[in-house]
């Protein structure tokens, strides 16, 4: 493609992206936005009042459910992540924000959640020099076909954004897979195998990855990528900071 070519396509693209936000603000306008829970106060896609009804998961070991600090990892219950925050339990206003940014697109709910999981739990103790934040990837033809966007590489790129810790891509999906949900643990633990695969070096002195998610259902696939980290770096912890338990 020549120059010109070039030149037109980009205009065209800036021309339908300009078109697409008034339309957007002028529907926001007509209708404004209502809280995803509530469903009365406008102007908002998650009220703070309904923020603060949500519950703080409690600090425990994610399998074994007994107390445990910081939520690491028990010693007795052995694990490829040694850390899994959960920031929140599954319920009420969480439940409809989360199907909110998953359903109804409303990405507007990510700067609010992030900043409510990280006062619920900080991540104080990990630095910019020894850390990154990441996300398990989606294959291109899933995100480009299905959804348009990865809601784990934004709640990663928000994470990064009010913590300073650096986000990065670390790794590539390339096999496109079913849908796990109706699969046995097997046969799960067969359908992620060899589906992933780094994209990026990460430097020596990088210690501690942080893989956020929004909620806990996709264990294999996460053990997968965490398996493959490890495997590859020398890395003192990996930790999965999660939004929500069911
Ligand atoms: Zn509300
Ligand atoms: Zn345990």
């Amino acid at each position: 493609m020549d120059c010109k070519a070039l030149d037109t396509v980009k205009c065209q693209k800036t021309v339908q992206q300009g078109v697409k936000k008034l339309y957007k603000q002028l529907i926001n306008t007509l209708f404004p936005p209502l809280c995803c829970h509530c469903q009365t106060r406008e102007w908002v896609y998650v009220c703070p009042v309904c923020l603060e009804t949500v519950f703080s998961y409690p600090d425990v070991c994610f399998y074994c459910r007994n107390r445990s600090w910081s939520q690491n990892v028990c010693e007795e219950c052995v694990s490829i992540l040694d850390r899994i925050i959960v920031c929140f339990s599954y319920r009420w206003a969480i439940k409809s924000a989360i199907k909110a940014l998953k359903y109804k697109d409303y990405k507007a709910i990510i700067q609010p959640l992030i900043q409510k999981a990280l006062r619920s739990q900080p991540l104080d103790q990990y630095d910019s020099s020894n850390t990154v934040i990441t996300y398990i990837p989606m294959h291109r033809r899933k995100q480009y076909r299905k959804r348009w966007y990865n809601q784990g590489s934004l709640l990663a790129k928000e994470l990064s954004k009010q913590t300073w810790l650096p986000c990065v891509n670390l790794c590539k999906k390339i096999k496109l897979t079913k849908s796990q949900t109706k699969f046995s643990r097997n046969k799960r633990k067969m359908n992620v195998y060899n589906t992933f695969t780094l994209s990026k070096s990460l430097a020596n002195h990088i210690k501690h990855v942080i893989i956020v998610d929004d909620i806990v259902t996709t264990w294999s696939t996460l053990s997968t990528v965490a398996w493959l980290l490890k495997k590859h770096y020398s890395l003192t912890s990996v930790v999965w900071y999660c939004l929500a338990r069911q």
